[in-house]
């Protein structure tokens, strides 16, 4: 949520900051603003709306002077999406310039305390405290003003800072922010997207640290601005990874790689026919001692729970809840040290998850963490990390990341049930073959339907779709429906398919349409009743089922086929072709795809 970028070196800076700005665009995008130090002013371009607007309104930065800037794409919080609101805020004397990613909890005090001392507010934001702050405690020594600033802060913040001398700080606190070592020139970033075209080394601050950068060197301090020696890092992936790459859209291309996605995850982690994790050493002891298993997450991570919890309970017979992160961090947790906790996040980052994990961490959960990001604040927390190897996802809207998670699940629920002495041999042994076989079934997942653009095209006109399914169907269908709410706007809500006469079914009219997952055969006659109940009451089925079981094709108006595999696996390739549903729906009703409204992705706030 909102990117961050900050640059240091001896060429101008501005080009190089609106460069940045494009790659975390992903991350908010209601303004874009940067600001440039000349060595005498601070130069500021701000305006609400895109990156776009920025590059134009400054000619691709050769307007604004300098070499030393910060620049930051917003995701509002704290005031309406405007060119005021719009980041760098300044200080009142024009000394300091700010960026903040996160949100100041106590900025209404702090506003009342600069208003009485007579500094005066240009924007709503929670943020524009943090500059007056600034001026209020500089003495000469733009460090130590970062520092007494810094310490009057409460709530969660990544802050670039630039000086009109051309002194650059970063600060992080609960929130994303990742150093860049280049050669004459360094850089920070709310994400890594940002620094790959310029240099592969990175250092991650932790919270509570904050940074000086000029172009020859960083230096990391702590809380109490003691220099700290910070291990460099190395980012694995290439700047083509997080570019579109002749898609029309990164939801596309990234629904596209999901074959390839899932190779990654996967592959490396069977070993000789026996699936091996690289962080998730447990005794037979403790393993034998979990009697509960509680995933939490947000989102589309938490769909992606759904679906472990079926196939954790189904192959290890321990209980399993899953938990919105953001109830459960509130809800007091019943927890004790027999709770493995499960938490699932493709950024590491998201807020309200890290929060979640914290409190029940303390209750003596153990933890496992499932992100995409390396180094990212979950991956640390956590007792055990297994990461997705999905590679950058950009898209606002999750694809890769949901069925890297769900992989990563369906192991893991494999891997357990074995410990635990509840899988024979041949069963193990067949699961693995199919877990193999997977990148091949999904690229037929997606070849099996390339008739969905049409789909679209006749269905996109519903205002609103209803998903069934039963058990693993009804997981996938929560997905499903929120891939289309997310990107298209239609109102689409998931149903337990048995629960629909129970409520729902009196929506149900003449030409409503709803989409029946049928792909969970152990249900499938009590899913092929309710496909009845349904079109009794005139209801349209668009219906979603393995393609060598064609019963259910003469009683659905429209199908989706979907390839055959161990059961538990399905859902990663029942998904997709409802992902594509969802992208082709919302580009024929003219969406922005990858920067649907009102979101953004890596949600760093509460
Ligand atoms: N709370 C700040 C604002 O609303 C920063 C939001 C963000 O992270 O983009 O301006």
């Amino acid at each position: 949520m909102c990117g961050i970028v900050g640059f240091s070196g001896t060429r101008e800076a501005a080009a190089v900051l609106i460069d940045g700005l494009r790659r975390l665009e992903y991350r908010g995008y209601d303004s874009a603003g940067i600001a440039v130090a000349d060595g005498e002013n601070i130069n500021v371009a701000k305006v609400k709306g895109y990156v776009k607007n920025l590059a134009e309104l400054t000619h691709d930065g050769a307007d604004i002077k300098g070499t030393v800037g910060v620049g930051h794409t917003r995701w509002a919080t704290h005031g309406a999406p405007n060119d005021i609101n719009a980041h760098p805020h300044m200080s009142s004397d024009g000394r300091f310039a700010v960026v903040h990613n996160g949100i100041i909890e106590n900025y209404a005090l702090l506003r009342q305390e600069l208003t009485k001392k007579g500094y005066k507010f240009a924007s709503d934001t929670d943020t524009e405290v943090v500059a007056h702050l600034l001026e209020m405690y500089y003495d000469g020594d733009a460090k130590r003003a970062v520092m007494k600033t810094a310490s009057r802060l409460e709530g969660s913040y990544s802050l670039g800072v630039i000086c009109r001398d051309g002194r650059l700080f970063a600060m992080r606190e609960q929130s994303p922010l990742i150093l860049g070592l280049g050669v004459g020139e360094n850089y920070f970033a709310s994400d890594v997207a940002a620094l790959v075209p310029h240099t592969k080394n990175v250092i991650y601050l932790e919270d509570g640290e904050f940074a000086e950068l000029t172009p020859d060197s960083i230096t990391v301090y702590d809380v109490r601005g003691r220099a700290v020696d910070k291990p460099v890092s190395r980012v694995t992936w290439d700047v083509e990874a997080a570019e579109k790459g002749g898609y029309e859209h990164f939801m596309l291309k990234e629904i596209m790689e999901q074959p390839a996605c899932f190779k990654a995850t996967v592959e490396p982690r069977i070993k000789d026919g026996r699936i091996e994790f690289e962080s998730f050493e447990l005794s037979d002891e403790e393993l034998h001692g979990i009697n509960r298993i509680i995933i939490t997450a947000c989102g589309s991570a938490g769909y992606a729970g759904q679906v472990g919890r079926y196939v954790i309970e189904e192959l290890c017979r321990i209980p399993v809840a899953v938990e919105l992160a953001s109830e459960l961090r509130y809800r007091g947790p019943i927890i004790d040290g027999h709770t493995l906790l499960i938490v699932i996040s493709q950024s590491g980052e998201t807020a309200d998850t890290i929060a979640a994990m914290r409190e029940c961490k303390q209750r003596g959960a153990r933890t496992l963490a499932i992100v995409n990001v390396v180094g990212s604040t979950i991956a640390k927390l956590a007792d055990h990390v297994i990461y997705t190897w999905a590679g950058p996802e950009i898209a606002v809207a999750t694809t890769k990341g949901y069925t890297t998670q769900v992989a990563v699940l369906d192991m893991l629920a494999i891997y357990l049930a074995d410990r635990l002495g509840l899988m024979d041999k041949e069963r193990y042994d067949k699961l693995i073959e199919a877990l193999h076989d997977m990148p091949g079934k999904l690229q037929r997942a997606i070849d099996l339907n390339r008739n969905i653009k049409k789909l679209a095209k006749r269905l996109c006109g519903h205002n609103d779709i209803y998903f069934i399914g039963r058990n693993l169907d009804y997981a996938v269908c929560m997905e499903g429906a929120l891939k289309l709410k997310e990107i298209s706007y239609i109102f689409a809500e998931a149903y337990a398919a048995g629960e629909l006469k129970h409520g729902t079914i009196a929506l149900i009219e003449q030409g409503s349409l709803v989409v029946t997952l049928a792909c969970y055969e152990p249900l499938f006659e009590k899913t092929m009743s309710n496909i009845e109940e349904v079109k009794a009451r005139g209801a349209q089925v668009l219906a979603v089922s393995l393609e060598d079981n064609r019963q259910i094709l003469k009683k659905a108006d429209d199908f989706i086929l979907v390839p055959r595999t161990e059961p538990i696996l399905n859902p990663i390739a029942e998904v997709i072709p409802l992902q594509l549903f969802a992208y082709y729906v919302a580009k024929e009703r003219g969406c922005d795809i990858d920067k649907p409204k009102n979101l953004a992705k890596s949600v760093t706030v509460e």
